[in-house]
């Protein structure tokens, strides 16, 4: 290509060289022209380091500001970091999405940290005792009960002559497939309990935490033991992720451990096994009952767990590990999921207009309806349905642990961010540290180049990551990597229990 210098204004012969190059810019497509543009971005090399050390997220927050960090003695000025010198004056970083829907490599990160929460949990390791792989210890699934007849897969409900007073039969006398679109779907739309499903949902955190709120009462019957002191001779801890059915309810699968009274570094006494541990939890999830407030739109309502309980100890076998590094797989391979194991929508409902045009099943779109006309109740205002009506009404937390199971989504940050500090070569960050900083928001996301280059980063980290699993390190655990699907179902557990 010839260069011509001058200025278009002045200079005939650059004003045709300007508008032949607009030309051939206005002939490629939208992304070609970003690439262009991104060809010539200042700073593009510091661009790239940037979404590289994102891990090529999908969807990066861009800040601006600075940080000064001072030794806590002398208060002299250690190191200074400013995004003055980055390009456009701002810095990206991950956005933290943990579905896999939203952003793939941050979602993988999630994961893998949730896999580590839940693992140090089963077999100790990232500050947590290794003796708590010896501690009696159950596995739960705790679902919602019926709000009405849905399909599901395998063998239907038996055919039936009889039908409901819509017209319907009351059984199908199908057979489905697992990935069959009617599974999860009513039988009758009509006769099915919107209302109560989505009160359900909206109550499932609240009924997670009256279960183990509960649990001690339970251990104190089950052991023979006063309410009193049961407190002072035993602990429960407890990891739960949340799950959606197809049916579109959520529901959730929890490791719980009895630990001595002081937590996970004493054994609980000999009378306190994973069979009185499977006892105390079926028990004291069917004993729950939440009253939902009485009002004229949705009258009087008691939830509670189904009796469709799986509850079964984790034993302890010569391939103990084995079997732990499932379970944690397994759960952790939840975290990431959102809710479209329903077949919902992963962003906010704007408006009602929006409902009728979503592409979702008709049995999705009378639960998203549902959740938008009783989020227009004064008396549900606090349930804030209308904000999670694309959750079906839920909106508690995907995984959540009792204080002292395991280690915590932020050391396990620390950690890594302690690694990145040794892996660039630079100081560990002191204790006797402070740091001051000062952040603001500086515009999200990608165009539409920046994107195809993200993209393209974080597929070559994944090949990476599966070739060192599968060719180089035989065997290799690490963090974000076992827990990233194909994981077993640890027996039965986590059936669909559409009824
Ligand atoms: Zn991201
Ligand atoms: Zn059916
Ligand atoms: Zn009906």
């Amino acid at each position: 290509m010839t260069v011509h210098s001058g200025s278009p204004f002045d200079s005939v012969v650059a004003r045709r060289a300007f508008l032949a190059r607009d030309a051939r810019l206005r002939a490629l497509s939208e992304c070609d022209r970003d690439l262009v543009r991104l060809g010539q971005m200042p700073g593009r090399e510091r661009w790239l380091e940037q979404i590289a050390a994102t891990g090529g997220c999908a969807h990066p927050v861009y800040l601006a500001g600075g940080s000064q960090t001072f030794d806590r003695v002398t208060g002299e000025l250690v190191r200074r970091y400013s995004t003055r010198d980055e390009p456009g004056g701002r810095l990206a970083v991950r956005c933290r999405n943990r579905r896999a829907t939203r952003c793939e490599p941050c979602s993988r990160l999630y994961q893998g940290d949730a896999w580590q929460v839940v693992r140090s949990g089963l077999v100790g390791g990232k500050g947590v005792p290794g003796a708590v792989a010896r501690r009696p210890m159950v596995f739960a699934t705790l679902t919602a009960p019926s709000f009405g007849a849905v399909h599901r897969a395998g063998v239907c409900h038996r055919y039936r002559r009889a039908s409901c007073e819509h017209g319907r039969s009351l059984g199908c006398g199908g057979q489905h497939t697992e990935t069959d679109p009617v599974v999860g779907q009513p039988l009758c739309a009509g006769c099915y309990d919107y209302t109560g499903h989505v009160l359900w949902n909206a109550h499932a955190g609240a009924l997670w935490k009256a279960f183990t709120d509960n649990l001690y009462h339970h251990v104190a019957r089950h052991a023979g033991v006063g309410r009193s002191e049961v407190r002072r001779l035993v602990r429960v801890s407890a990891a739960k992720v949340a799950e959606y059915q197809r049916r579109g309810l959520v529901h959730f699968h929890a490791v719980l451990r009895f630990d001595g009274p002081s937590g996970p570094g004493e054994a609980p006494p000999g009378w306190a096994s994973a069979g009185l541990l499977g006892q105390v939890v079926r028990s004291a999830a069917l004993a729950v009952a939440l009253r939902v407030p009485e009002s004229a739109a949705v009258g009087a309502r008691r939830l509670g767990f189904g009796t469709q309980l799986d509850v079964h100890a984790i034993t302890s076998t010569g391939d103990q590990g084995a079997v732990d590094e499932k379970v944690a797989a397994y759960l952790a391979k939840y975290t990431t999921k959102g809710v479209d194991g329903a077949g919902s929508v992963d962003r906010p409902i704007r408006g009602a207009e929006q409902i009728a045009s979503l592409s979702v099943t008709g049995h999705v779109r009378a639960l998203i309806g549902t959740c938008w006309r009783l989020g227009g109740l004064v008396e549900l205002a606090g349930l804030r349905l209308r904000a999670v009506a694309h959750q079906l009404g839920y909106r508690g937390h995907c995984l959540t642990k009792t204080r002292v199971f395991s280690t915590t989504f932020k050391s396990l940050r620390a950690e890594r961010q302690a690694w990145v500090r040794v892996a660039k070569g630079l100081a560990p960050a002191g204790v006797d540290e402070v740091t001051v900083s000062t952040w603001w928001f500086a515009g999200s996301g990608h165009t539409v180049a920046e994107a195809e280059i993200a993209a393209g980063m974080a597929a070559e980290r994944k090949r990476a990551r599966d070739l060192a699993r599968h060719y180089l390190i035989p065997g290799w655990v690490g963090g974000a990597r076992r827990g990233s699907g194909g994981a077993e179902r640890p027996r039965q557990a986590g059936a669909d229990h559409g009824t």
